[in-house]
């Protein structure tokens, strides 16, 4: 069986010096960027997209659609295993959290309100992902 890859685990410290201050403050803040900001959102290139913060693969372009709610949505992670998931009762609602399965960077959240078999939404910021093209 392959090994999972391991754990990125930084201080405090280290992700200040490795971040811009947007990504610290989504990833490892649990911010939100504003709707309709991020660049990614309207973004429809081939290809894959990483955590900002340590580069796991997240999404594949396959799995991203136009949800109209301001952020990069996608049906499905690239792999199960890439994204943990956290019940969220923060600002009075009941959501489940997203984060970096390797990193434990904060990402967004998922719905259960997509367009796809799994009938789920993954509203990601684009700060927290990076995106590389098809080769
Ligand atoms: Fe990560």
């Amino acid at each position: 069986m392959p090994d999972t890859p391991p754990k990125v685990e930084r201080s405090d410290a280290e992700w200040r010096d490795t971040l811009t201050p947007e990504q610290y403050y989504v990833l490892r803040q649990k911010g939100t960027e504003r709707a309709f900001t991020g660049p990614l959102t309207y973004h429809h290139d081939s290809g894959s997209y990483h955590c900002a913060g340590c580069g796991a693969l997240l999404f594949a372009s396959d799995a991203k659609f136009d949800s109209h709610c301001g952020w990069p949505s996608f049906t499905l992670p690239a792999e199960s295993k890439a994204i943990d998931e956290h019940e969220d009762i923060s600002f009075g609602m009941v959501r489940t959290e997203v984060t970096c399965a390797r990193c434990g960077g904060h990402l967004g959240h998922v719905f259960p309100d997509g367009p796809g078999p799994e009938g789920l939404r993954y509203c990601i910021n684009s700060v927290s992902l990076a995106f590389r093209k098809a080769e």
